[in-house]
């Protein structure tokens, strides 16, 4: 509460008194008097509390909740097939069409993977202890709580496959809760945009396979920051960005000692989700990080 809203409230309850007191003196008229005074009294008071404590809230004080859900689940349990939990949700990016519907499509096309799709939190942690691989790119706040961070680290201990994507790769969450030290190796606070060149930087690794060396992509190019205390490999980065006179990382795997983590920067919006090059490392990477 400001200063003066804790004036105005001192000086409304002084008023308030001060006019109580005058009509209790006026015996003839104390009754139905008092009764109109503490009326207006008791309505004053509360309205001006909420609107201190209203001009005084932020977005941060505000509940956290929950996206919906789909229900969605795995199909029974079938040899030779992955079951993948892409989890989306958040802002600044059309989760539903790009990140659920273009790369279930994508992946279930390979025959070989069972798809599925959330952006509730809660459903996401349930769904994650049936799946062979988690494609993360959901930034709502929900994701940032112990109940998936939680669920998600067992997972990750677990030995299972974890595929960070986009806008999973920024700097969504506190430090404390170890998402982006883990799974990231480091974070992006900006980006650029356009159409870039995505050049290999000389390894070879399963991710790369059957992806064209420089291949062109039109999206936005994140500049991501990675630690370097983390133990992590730099498969492929972008050709050097306009604006910062810099090459970014777009592929790169964080050693974990319990699971494979793969990170892609790439995949903004339509023209991403559609480049067949994009469409490929994801396959790769669902593959690579399930150990098939
Ligand atoms: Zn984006």
């Amino acid at each position: 509460m400001s200063p003066d809203v804790v004036r105005r409230k001192r000086e409304s309850l002084l008023g308030f008194f001060s006019v109580l007191s005058f009509f209790l003196r006026m015996r003839s008229l104390q009754k139905p008097i008092l009764f109109l005074t503490l009326l207006l009294g008791a309505h004053a008071l509360p309205l001006e509390f909420l609107i201190a404590t209203r001009s005084n809230a932020s977005e941060v004080d505000k509940p956290i909740v929950s996206l919906e859900g789909t229900g969605q689940t795995f199909q029974p349990l079938k040899e030779g097939t992955l079951r993948v939990l892409l989890v989306g949700g958040g802002s600044s990016h059309d989760f539903e069409k790009f990140f659920h519907q273009a790369d279930k499509v994508t992946l279930n096309a390979t025959g070989t993977v069972d798809a599925i799709y959330t952006a509730n939190a809660e459903e996401a942690a349930t769904r994650l202890a049936e799946a062979d691989v988690l494609v993360l790119s959901a930034n709502h706040r929900s994701f940032g709580l112990s109940p998936f961070q939680n669920a998600l680290n067992a997972f990750a201990d677990s030995g299972k496959g974890v595929v960070v994507v986009h806008a999973g790769v920024w700097q969504n969450w506190a430090p404390a809760t170890g998402f982006n030290k883990r799974f990231v190796g480091g974070g992006t606070k900006s980006h650029g945009k356009g159409v870039f060149a995505v050049n290999q930087t000389g390894k070879t690794h399963p991710l790369l396979e059957g992806v064209v060396n420089g291949f062109e992509i039109q999206d936005e190019l994140y500049r991501p920051t990675l630690d370097a205390g983390s133990t992590l490999t730099v498969l492929a980065e972008t050709a050097e960005d306009p604006e910062t006179h810099q090459k970014w990382p777009s592929i790169w795997v964080v050693e974990d000692p319990k699971c494979r983590i793969a990170c892609i920067a790439l995949g903004h919006a339509a023209e991403a989700h559609g480049n067949p090059a994009y469409q490929r490392i994801l396959i790769n990477a669902v593959k690579w990080t399930s150990r098939h």
